[in-house]
Parts: structure tokens; C-alpha cells; sequence
């Protein structure tokens, strides 16, 4: 499993760079942050310990900065095409073994990961389609883990509530699973938190639920009224 401490350099530090190394740094993450202009760099000094002003296309500057050392790297340079393709590719000359890159494209996706990258992010794309899912039906919260697979956070339609899972053939009629459920009327003195579901699991209406399975069975479930 991938050690959450372990240092990360992060190269751009655009809106979703910047973001992405402060939220690392805060949860006691090692990082380094390399913008090549001077003012972005200069606007995050005091909220990053570790932030330099160097162009990434510049092998020899990589070099110096002992990014070579880095077992983890986030190219997040995204509207500067070409300089997110060469750094992508020099870091992988340089022999980092967890590249990942942010992609504005499918086009982009596609030569990053021929240049080297281990993991390519479309964050606009993504969260794009997430925000879809979201205005549709009572999904809660959405996460497509697969390609065809997603946890969904969701409340019950009414045919299920009143009876145990067991009885209550979700997984039959719509094809996914309840895991979690987090009552929206705890018992008497016990705060409202998210359990595991159990075959005696009773719904309530209302109660948020967590469901997983394939996109098309979780978005009908919870269309159901
Ligand atoms: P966002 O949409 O997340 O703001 P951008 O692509 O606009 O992403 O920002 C990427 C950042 O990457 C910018 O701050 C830019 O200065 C930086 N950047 C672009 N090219 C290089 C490079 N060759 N070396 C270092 N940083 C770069």
C-alpha cells in the first residue's frame, strides 16, 4: 500500500496544483512545489514550506532540485500542453516510480501516459460528470471506482423501508448492494453516524444509505421513489 507520508513533488501550481499540494502539506504530507512563475510561487511561500520557482521543462533544473529523489510526482500543469507532456516525460527519465498527471483532454490523456505517467487525472471531466449525477434523482454523493461501478451515498424509496434488508430484495429488483446506513432518527442518546448494513438492517425514510454497483442499477434506485 502506498505510504501516505511519503514525499510528493507537485509541478504546477495552478488552481488544482496549489490546492492539491496545501491539502497534502496540511495532512502532514512532505511536499514540493515548483511553479515557474515567480508571483504564484511568491503567494504560496508562507503556506507551503517547500516552494521553488524553476521551469520543469529544464531537465538540468529537475536535476539540481533533487526531484530525482521523489518516489511520487503530480504533473499539474494543464493549459501549457506541451510543457505538461516534456516535464511528464522527463520524469520519467529521471526514474519516478508514481507519476501522476492532470489532462485537459482524451487526446492529452492518451500521450501522457505513452510519456510515462502511471495515473492520469481529468479533474474538470470528472467532476463534470460527478455534478451530472448529482442533479439527478437523490444522489447524495457520487464515486465511480470503476468504469461501470459506483458508491453512491442515497435515502430509500418508500417500497424498501419498514423491513429488514433481507426481506426487502434490493439486490434482486435493482441490482445493488446497501453497505452502510446512517439512521435519520438515532436511537435515544446515540449520535447519528454511519454503520454497516446487516440482513436484519430496518430503513427508515430518510435515512442516508450508502449503495453500491453498476452506474445504470445505483442511478435507477435511486430514481425509484
Ligand atoms: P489550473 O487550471 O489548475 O489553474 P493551469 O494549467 O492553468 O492549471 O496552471 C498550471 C500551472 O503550471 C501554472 O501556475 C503555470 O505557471 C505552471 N506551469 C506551466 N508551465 C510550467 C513549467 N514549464 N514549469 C513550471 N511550472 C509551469
Amino acid at each position: 500500500m502506498a505510504d501516505l507520508t511519503e514525499p510528493v513533488v507537485v509541478i504546477g501550481l495552478g488552481r488544482f496544483g496549489a490546492a492539491l499540494a496545501l491539502e497534502l502539506a496540511g495532512r502532514g504530507t512532505e511536499v514540493l512545489g515548483i511553479d515557474h512563475r515567480p508571483k504564484v510561487v511568491q503567494a504560496l511561500s508562507g503556506r507551503l514550506p517547500h516552494v521553488i520557482t524553476a521551469d520543469s521543462t529544464d531537465i538540468e533544473a529537475l536535476r539540481q532540485l533533487g526531484v530525482s529523489e521523489f518516489r511520487r510526482a503530480v504533473v499539474a500543469i494543464g493549459t501549457d500542453i506541451q510543457a505538461s507532456i516534456l516535464t511528464t516525460s522527463l520524469l520519467s527519465e529521471l526514474g519516478i516510480p508514481d507519476i501522476w498527471a492532470k489532462a485537459v483532454s482524451d487526446q492529452h490523456r492518451h500521450i501522457l501516459t505513452r510519456v510515462g505517467a502511471h495515473k492520469v487525472v481529468a479533474p474538470e471531466h470528472d467532476m463534470g460528470e460527478r455534478v451530472a449525477h448529482l442533479l439527478s434523482g437523490r444522489i447524495l454523493d457520487y464515486v465511480e471506482v470503476d468504469a461501470d461501478f459506483a458508491v453512491v451515498k442515497t435515502t430509500p424509496p418508500r417500497e424498501v423501508v419498514g423491513m429488514p434488508l433481507r426481506d426487502s430484495r434490493v439486490r434482486s429488483r435493482w441490482g445493488v448492494t446497501v453497505v452502510a446506513v446512517k439512521p435519520q432518527a438515532p436511537p435515544m442518546g446515540r449520535r447519528s453516524e454511519f454503520t454497516h448494513a446487516t440482513p436484519d438492517t430496518v430503513l427508515a425514510y430518510g435515512d442516508l444509505i450508502l449503495i453500491v454497483g453498476p452506474v445504470d442499477s445505483v442511478e435507477r434506485f435511486a430514481a425509484s421513489e
